[in-house]
């Protein structure tokens, strides 16, 4: 369809306000593969214009997870590169200036909008979609029509203030989408995005777009869930009079039933894979077939394989589905394909590794007596899943039953999904607070935590051990408990 004389350039651009997420790596390799079948850079850029949101141990946690999975960036955090910084919140400058630039060219303007207005304006427009009645959502463009010297003079006298892209009102703008052909957005569906929030900070949409063009991306790969902002940045494209990269929508990762990859259906993040032994290779390999067929039924294959095959007129859309028991499966071919020697290898990466275990040895060293102790003392450290039906009913605490635990549980797991770094430090606190919320005494919450974790009613100090153990086999576990509990009432 569309040729390119330019150099390739494309780009992974996570914000770093969770776990390293398995959509990022399904990214990431479409982009990688794609960068190195043509010669080109694969770029890491750190998008955390979110600043209340981002961490800079999500940050760390990503970059860790794109190396294990074996995807190196040739530009980016660590490594450098000529278009640096890459990380956007030390590029402040540049977000305002080029937010400056298309103010003088009447391409943006500043909205005064007080929150108060905006959400009277906000309600309004919901009240009119709930009538029926068609109308434009969200922002009605108020400041846009401020005389531009007078606006400027209120800048100028320090008024509190967000730009805002001033998107034209009538016509279309066209996407071409390399594997959706033309997609066509009326310009009038299409809010005034604001680029610059009143703290200085870019949104999104600006930092995007001016680090695009600044680091000569030439094809933006991003997930399907980003087109509908795809016209905003052809928008701004045009208003800076830069060449826009090709633009390519990968098909959604979706769960069994469809809907769009969750955690609460398929555990998302990279770690998790890591952490409950696959290899990382099997695990490209998996993501390498969703979407994408390298010919006929061929399902194992290498990344180089891959790259060699690679062309676009072999990704289709239809939601390829995130089978876990796939991955699995896939993951033991790999496994069994390893002599004996690079399977002792493979475990020595995981967790047999003297930095693992010397991680484990002071939590139980002290409770010894023999050397053959420590495998049985440590083996909730190095198994995956437990059982926890033999210890099923010391899981409810006196007074609760099972349904009553199962949801605590079940809560527990989505308040220990903020709880970062997963430290002990943090972690006592964070337990307490939910004991205290759920209206629990910390000693009956503690005691269900300790045994849907280990799966005893003993076990090294709790806390110690979900550090650990680690964040995704904790909440896994968890999870197996509570699911456990609620079977058992059923
Ligand atoms: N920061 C966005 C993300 O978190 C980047 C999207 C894009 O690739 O443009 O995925």
């Amino acid at each position: 369809m569309m040729t390119t004389t330019r150099n390739v350039r494309v780009r992974i651009a996570p914000s770093p306000t969770g776990d390293p997420h398995v959509g990022t790596a399904y990214i990431a390799l479409f982009n990688y593969v794609f960068a190195k079948k043509h010669g080109g850079q694969f770029i890491l850029r750190i998008e955390d214009t979110d600043r209340v949101r981002s961490t800079l141990d999500s940050e760390a946690a990503i970059l860790r997870a794109l190396r294990w999975v074996g995807l190196q960036w040739d530009e980016g955090p660590d490594v450098g590169g000529p278009h640096g910084p890459y990380r956007q919140s030390e590029r402040s400058a540049i977000y305002a200036e080029h937010s400056q630039i298309l103010v003088d060219k009447g391409a943006a303007y500043p909205c005064f909008c007080t929150e108060e207005r905006l959400a009277a304006v906000r309600a309004q427009a919901k009240a009119v979609a709930e009538g029926q009645t068609p109308g434009p959502s969200g922002y009605d463009r108020h400041c846009r029509g401020i005389p531009r010297e007078e606006a400027k003079a209120r800048v100028a006298a320090g008024e509190r203030h967000v730009v805002r892209l001033a998107m034209p009102t009538d016509g279309m703008t066209i996407v071409r989408d390399r594997l959706r052909g033309d997609v066509e957005f009326a310009n009038n569906t299409i809010d005034d995005q604001v680029l610059l929030k009143s703290d200085g900070f870019p949104t999104y949409h600006l930092a995007n777009v001016v680090d695009d063009h600044l680091m000569e991306i030439s094809h933006v790969i991003r997930a399907e869930e980003w087109i509908t902002s795809t016209p905003k940045h052809v928008r701004l494209y045009e208003a800076f009079g830069w060449e826009a990269p090709e633009w390519v929508h990968m098909p959604l990762l979706r769960n069994a039933d469809r809907s769009k990859i969750s955690k609460r259906k398929n555990p998302v993040s990279l770690d998790y894979y890591r952490d409950t032994g696959y290899l990382p290779e099997a695990l490209l390999n998996f993501l390498g077939n969703l979407g994408f067929s390298i010919g006929g039924d061929r399902e194992k294959f290498t990344l180089d394989d891959m790259i060699e095959a690679f062309d676009w007129g072999k990704v289709s859309l239809g939601g390829p589905v995130f089978d876990l028991a796939k991955l699995t499966n896939l993951n033991g071919l790999y496994i069994r394909e390893h002599t004996p020697e690079q399977i002792l290898q493979r475990l020595r990466e995981w967790r047999l590794s003297d930095e693992f275990l010397r991680r484990i040895i002071p939590l139980v060293h002290q409770r010894m007596e023999r050397l053959d102790q420590f495998i049985p003392q440590t083996d909730i450290f190095l198994a995956g899943d437990l059982d926890h039906a033999p210890v099923a009913a010391l899981l409810v605490p006196k007074g609760r039953d099972a349904a009553q635990t199962a949801a605590a549980l079940s809560d527990l797991l989505d308040a220990l999904d903020a709880v970062r770094p997963f430290t002990k430090e943090n972690l006592e606190p964070a337990c307490r607070a939910f004991s205290e919320k759920a209206g629990w005494k910390t000693k009956e919450l503690f005691m269900a935590i300790r045994v849907a974790v280990t799966a005893r009613t003993a076990s090294p100090p709790l806390f110690d051990t979900m550090e650990v153990l680690g964040k995704e086999l904790c909440r896994r576990r968890l999870r197996a408990a509570a699911e456990l509990l609620r079977t058992r009432k059923a």
